[in-house]
């Protein structure tokens, strides 16, 4: 690994990234802060093809494949929408089917690196799948701390990569800090929602987005949030694009949220510098439920800093964009659909305007959330082979 710096976008203290501290002292989020850039247009892979950005040496990588992920024009639903253009980055394509394995990837190289063989996370659903595979790609030990009120349906696709796989009763944002001390005292590198490598694993998403486009910026970006973690790394590799002179301007952004659970979108609409707690409550975007995001507190600073929008959906809104999604022939589970529903009242508040262009990223497959099928009201026909033909007339 060469050496690098992470830097608190709120404080300004910087660290080597050689030491592995996953947060600044001030509480906020650290950021990969290395001036590399450059594409090989030969490789597919995000940690060959965007290597440049990354102070990584070639063997420190260990790769499934994750990037290169489709851009699916979407034009019937962006003309009813009234927008020159409008784009879904599919990210259910990458090997464990979410985004999440752009920052494991990054994560795995950075603990690799630093001589670590033992890594972890605090997660139920895709960014554990995504640990644990990686971590059986690269031959570490994984220990994946899932909350105590996890269904055993949800942990089967978890273990099946092997991990050391344990439920923890408790609460869970104490689960995350604790995991990060004992971490430490342990050798286990935990990579979780928001630590400074995920982040920059996200960065691919931007470059991906401005490469397919020409290097011409989308008007609008519009990500889902949960912790925030991956807004932040696509906000910074639209702003490494900007610096490297790939693209003359970035995007704006919209933080999409579940109405259930907004802690930024509540804070960004009472004008706040700080997010607060959002009481919790069930939603079926279960993948961005996170009543008080480590990353929020940047989330809010990032949009208010470059004119962007926090904006969120109800449940009905959310079942009837990943309806519409669907019909478009994507299938992302509930959380991944939340920024078409908030693209449909950004365009009706006029904050996203007629002729504009928008991306909106699917965070994660509809196959990892099997239950969102109740809310829709899907039909089939049963019937004999003998009734066939009049059926198929
Ligand atoms: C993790 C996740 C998110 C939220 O990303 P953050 O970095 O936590 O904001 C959104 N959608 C899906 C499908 C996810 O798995
Ligand atoms: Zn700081």
């Amino acid at each position: 690994m060469k050496k690098a710096l992470l830097r608190c976008k709120t404080c300004g203290a910087e660290y080597g990234a050689e030491r592995a501290p996953f947060r600044c002292a001030c509480g906020e989020p650290l950021d990969l802060a290395w001036d590399g850039a450059g594409i090989d247009t030969n490789e597919r892979c995000q940690s060959r093809r965007y290597a440049a950005f990354y102070p990584f040496a070639a063997d420190e990588w260990r790769s499934l494949g994750e990037g290169g992920t489709p851009l699916v024009k979407l034009e019937a639903l962006g003309q009813e929408l009234g927008l020159a253009q409008l784009a879904v980055k599919n990210e259910s394509a990458n090997p464990t089917w979410s985004f999440k394995d752009r920052g494991t990837a990054a994560c795995i190289a950075h603990a690799r690196a630093l001589g670590y063989t033992k890594v972890g996370t605090v997660s139920s659903g895709n960014m554990a799948a995504s640990v644990a595979a990686y971590a059986a790609a690269a031959g570490m030990e994984a220990f994946i701390l899932v909350k105590g009120n996890v269904a055993d349906e949800k942990l089967a696709p978890i273990a099946i990569y092997g991990p050391h796989l344990l439920r923890v009763a408790g609460p869970y944002d104490a689960l995350y800090s604790e995991s990060l001390r004992l971490g430490a005292e342990r050798g286990i590198y935990f990579m979780n929602s928001d630590v400074p490598f995920r982040v920059a694993g996200s960065r691919t998403i931007a470059y991906e987005i401005a490469e397919e486009r020409g290097f011409r910026v989308p008007d609008w970006v519009i990500v889902p949030v949960s912790a925030g973690g991956n807004l932040r790394g696509i906000i910074n590799g639209f702003e490494d694009l900007r610096r490297a002179g790939l693209t003359d301007r970035l995007p704006r952004f919209i933080c999409a949220q579940t109405a259930r659970v907004a802690p930024v979108a509540a804070a960004f609409a009472a004008g706040a510098a700080r997010i607060s707690r959002f009481p919790g409550n069930d939603t079926i975007a279960h993948a961005i439920d996170n009543p008080f995001p480590p990353s929020g507190n940047r989330v809010l600073a990032e949009l208010r800093r470059l004119g962007g929008a926090a904006m969120t959906a109800d449940e009905g809104e959310i079942v009837r964009a990943q309806a519409d999604l669907a019909r478009c022939g994507l299938f992302g589970q509930p959380a991944s659909c939340v920024p078409l529903a908030v693209l449909r009242r950004a365009r009706a508040a006029g904050i996203v305007a007629e002729g504009e262009s928008a991306v909106l990223v699917m965070t994660g497959s509809g196959l990892k959330y099997t239950a969102a099928f109740a809310a829709h009201r899907l039909k089939w026909c049963d019937c004999d082979l003998a009734a066939l033909p009049e059926h198929l007339r």
